[in-house]
């Protein structure tokens, strides 16, 4: 299980598209061209990579879904489908046993959005349910079809961060701003990932390796890229348009803190603080709740292990193969 969690944790990888991050960002007011650019450096990666992906991921996700949604016939069903589909997500989201492979990345998107509501963020921020849809179909059109770092396991994170935050006192705890901080750095902590790890982006002196010199180079990729959409698209923007300055600034940073945290390469570094913090803990000081955060996502990213063992061993399997997938790109 170690060795898995070793997998999963330098499993980051770079995408030129970060290269070009700078020159290629969008008007503040005009989401489309973001997204545009986004699909575009897209393209370009897959076309760098070329074949050198050995299968496309979503043969082995397709395999693992139900087909019971979505679809032409359910479209034009009524209320009495919709509520069947909001029953199925609030136990889902519930349960330890949630397999994101049990639903396609549309009624994802409808789960994750169950899963900010249920935490009563769109009452605390005013967030209208379009808002919440457009902000996560957003986010899953920033993550590419790798058989492991997806949208899938985006959202897989993201159901363990909800039961931690829903199911345990952390709910008495943490404020509405901490908990849609929590919610974002989860959804969105590998986006766009390349599906090759921190180790493979400097062995090969890749572009992002060059440009984060070598210091969790995906981990600031992803970090970049979750800012990017939440400043510079509209989806991104409409999510915190009820938000001040300084609450915007505060999700930024503990974003920020999360994010880059979740390189394994840091781990025990991390777990060390955090153990040497536990005796002394105070909700009163923010240093402390930071790291607990941080903890609270880097726990949450190597969860798979929890569930039980059929969806853990799909997990396992889908890292394995990313993971091994890598040795195609030196051909
Ligand atoms: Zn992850």
């Amino acid at each position: 299980m170690k060795t898995q969690q070793f997998f999963k944790c330098n499993s980051s990888t770079t995408t030129p598209a970060d290269n070009n991050e700078s020159q290629n960002k969008s008007s503040p007011n005009n989401d489309d061209i973001a997204e545009q650019q986004h699909q575009k450096n897209k393209n370009q990666n897959q076309q760098q990579n070329g074949d050198l992906n050995p299968k496309s991921p979503d043969v082995n996700l397709n395999s693992n879904k139900n087909n019971n949604s979505n679809n032409s016939s359910s479209s034009s069903n009524n209320s009495s489908s919709s509520n069947n589909n909001n029953n199925n997500n609030i136990k889902d989201m519930f349960s330890i046993d949630f397999s994101s492979w049990s639903r396609n990345k549309d009624e994802l998107v409808d789960f994750s959005v169950s899963m900010f509501e249920e935490v009563g963020l769109n009452k605390e921020f005013n967030l209208q349910h379009d808002t919440l849809v457009s902000y996560i179909s957003t986010v899953k059109t920033f993550y590419r079809d790798n058989p492991f770092h997806s949208f899938y396991h985006a959202v897989t994170v993201t159901q363990m961060v909800f039961l931690m935050i829903s199911q345990t006192e952390l709910k008495n705890f943490l404020s509405p701003i901490e908990k849609l901080s929590l919610l974002i750095a989860a959804i969105s902590h590998d986006l766009d990932h390349p599906g090759l790890n921190n180790r493979f982006q400097i062995n090969i002196k890749s572009e992002l390796a060059l440009q984060y010199d070598n210091k969790s180079v995906l981990e600031n990729h992803h970090l970049s890229q979750c800012l990017r959409l939440l400043r510079d698209t509209k989806a991104g923007q409409s999510l915190l348009s009820s938000l001040t300055e300084d609450e915007r600034a505060i999700i930024f940073e503990k974003v920020r803190i999360m994010i880059l945290a979740t390189d394994m390469e840091q781990h025990f570094a991390y777990k060390q603080k955090f153990d040497e913090l536990i005796p002394i803990f105070s909700w009163d000081n923010q240093e402390h709740r930071d790291l607990l955060f941080i903890m609270l996502l880097k726990s949450a990213d190597i969860s798979n292990e929890l569930r039980s063992f059929e969806i853990s061993n799909k997990w396992a399997n889908a890292l394995m193969e990313e993971f091994f997938a890598q040795q195609y790109h030196f051909a």
